[in-house]
């Protein structure tokens, strides 16, 4: 059955972008118009397409929700014209989330909709949090309550007093304006003042933060933390039954720490989700924009005598990448490659011809240009040989020297992409970093700490944000921060995402 003119309402889950379904995944990647608000997390909206609306229904400042009937109204107009709609809330649609609202306004109006549960707040918040909210001796019911439904209505909806003899776990969200209120109706209704109890509030993100305590110390104990909503809040004796390792979480070793990346767009997405595997809250601000070379006339000359080469020679993984795209481009065929033997500067750059079954002969121990020069003088081969030197607009100078003074090679040079800088006001977390500042920022080439010395006026940090540490990939990116008065922090002792990694987790575990 066509998926034009329907619409699914979507759970989004409660914020790690991890914790979202395959099919909320499918969902969005397929949809002509995507319906969201503010606690459906960002990144899912990457997985559109590039042609696909979007339209915020949430609240942003100076202005206030979207009313309900309105959403209702742009749900049916986009599917009345024949558009797949996806409508994506925050959790599980049908937990607090007036999804029966929306399906009846859309029977009324004859649209088709489907349901797609997500992981709703407070199972995402107990697991994060590690807080069991059953337990075969103390915990056989679970509910889950609302403070308030409407931001607008004063009062509570729920008679908390009542609960109070439900016994099992509570998880009451859209708790945090009314706690107080809320844990007077609960000890007045008779429950005891020591029941275990806990605030999550950002469940499941890098900033998650959480207190537990018995209940009668709750409301002071969330107030001197300053947690704030999104938040849900756990009373039971279930949830105190945890051993030393519950906190797994927010254990991990970069857990909450802000880590700038500032490689081009596109090229962060290994190192970004390993750094968030470790609990990191990623920030992206690229300072440098990898441009495919305009001289067309030097690569189809290139091409045509591919297989008069006896090396060929790899500076980075962006080179690597264009290298064979254009290959494919020009031949379609692998078994057009030739001969050559290829030389990597490193493992990322090794990594995208073995992935097309082609073998790599050398890479240097240390992944630097002089290195990999240096190795390949040594490998005796080079006297009289015809050498292809892939690399980009920068830093190239000193490679084709060696070879050809050194290993008296004939070297044709392919300056195949061009590094140029891009302008860091463009960034999406370029005011987040203003603003807030970062716990460390990482310069993984000589170009990205240019491009940072170039535009350091528009990255004036605010009086309050944390200084980042300078992090280098290596010698000569360092090189560059300190002749521009830019001491370095951290350098890795060979460039590499994983040795970085570990240079971080060993400073902030410190
Ligand atoms: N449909 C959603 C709930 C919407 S009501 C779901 O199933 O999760 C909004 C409330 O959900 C918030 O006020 C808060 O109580 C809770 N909530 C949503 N995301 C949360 C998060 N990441 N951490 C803590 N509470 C969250």
């Amino acid at each position: 059955m066509s998926e034009k003119g329907k619409v699914f309402l979507v759970g989004a889950g409660p914020g790690e972008r991890k914790l979202s379904t395959l099919r909320a995944k499918e969902l969005i990647e397929q949809c002509d118009v995507l319906v969201y608000d503010n606690l459906a997390n960002p990144e899912l909206r990457k997985w559109r397409k590039s042609e696909c609306l979007e339209v915020d229904v949430g609240k942003s400042p100076g202005r206030h929700t979207v009313e309900q009937r309105e959403i209702e109204k742009t749900l049916i107009q986009h599917a009345s014209t024949g558009k797949m709609v996806v409508r994506l809330k925050g959790g599980d649609p049908f937990v607090f989330g007036r999804c029966a609202e929306e399906m009846l306004a859309l029977d009324d109006a004859g649209i088709a909709y489907e349901l797609v549960p997500g992981v709703t707040a407070a199972l995402a918040c107990a697991g994060y949090a590690g807080l069991p909210l059953s337990h075969r001796e103390c915990g056989s019911t679970i509910s889950f309550l609302t403070g308030h439904e409407d931001l607008n209505k004063e009062e509570l909806r729920v008679d908390f007093s009542k609960f109070a003899q439900v016994g099992g776990t509570l998880c009451i969200y859209m708790g945090m304006s009314k706690l107080e209120e809320i844990v007077d109706k609960l000890l007045e209704g008779g429950i005891s003042p020591d029941v275990p109890a806990a605030v999550v509030s950002n469940g499941t993100l890098p900033t998650q933060r959480k207190v537990i305590s018995p209940l009668n110390a709750l409301v002071t104990a969330a107030k001197d933390a300053g947690l704030q909503a999104p938040a849900i809040v756990f009373i039971g004796n279930a949830i105190g039954r945890t051993g030393e390792n519950a906190n797994w979480f927010e254990n991990r070793p970069l857990f909450g720490r802000k880590i700038v990346l500032t490689r081009s767009v596109g090229q962060v997405s290994t190192f970004k989700e390993k750094l968030e595997l470790l609990g990191a809250d990623v920030m992206e601000l690229p300072l440098i924009k990898i441009l495919p070379s305009e001289d067309k006339e030097l690569i189809a000359e290139v091409f045509a005598g591919i297989a008069t080469y006896e090396w060929a020679v790899f500076t980075s993984v962006n080179g690597a990448r264009e290298f064979m795209r254009l290959f494919f481009l020009a031949y379609g065929d692998i078994r057009s490659f030739g001969p050559m033997r290829l030389a990597c500067v490193g493992e990322g750059t090794a990594k995208v011809f073995r992935d097309h079954c082609l073998e790599v002969e050398l890479i240097p121990e240390k992944s630097t240009a002089e290195d990999l020069a240096k190795e390949l003088v040594a490998s005796d081969s080079l006297d009289s040989a015809n050498v292809l030197v892939v690399t980009g607009n920068r830093n190239r100078e000193m490679l084709v020297q060696m070879l050809e003074d050194i290993g008296h090679a004939i070297v044709d040079t392919l300056p195949i992409y061009e590094t140029d800088f891009e302008d860091v006001a463009n960034a999406a977390d370029f005011d987040k970093f203003c603003s807030n500042g970062a716990d460390a920022i990482i310069f993984t080439s000589s170009s990205t700490a240019l491009s940072f010395v170039e535009q350091e006026e528009d990255l004036k940090l605010s009086d309050e944000a944390c200084k980042p540490l300078l992090c280098s990939f290596g010698p000569e990116t360092s090189k560059t921060l300190e002749e521009n008065q830019l001491p370095v922090d951290l350098e890795c002792d060979h460039p590499g995402i994983d040795n970085m990694i570990q240079k971080l987790v060993e400073h902030f575990s410190k």
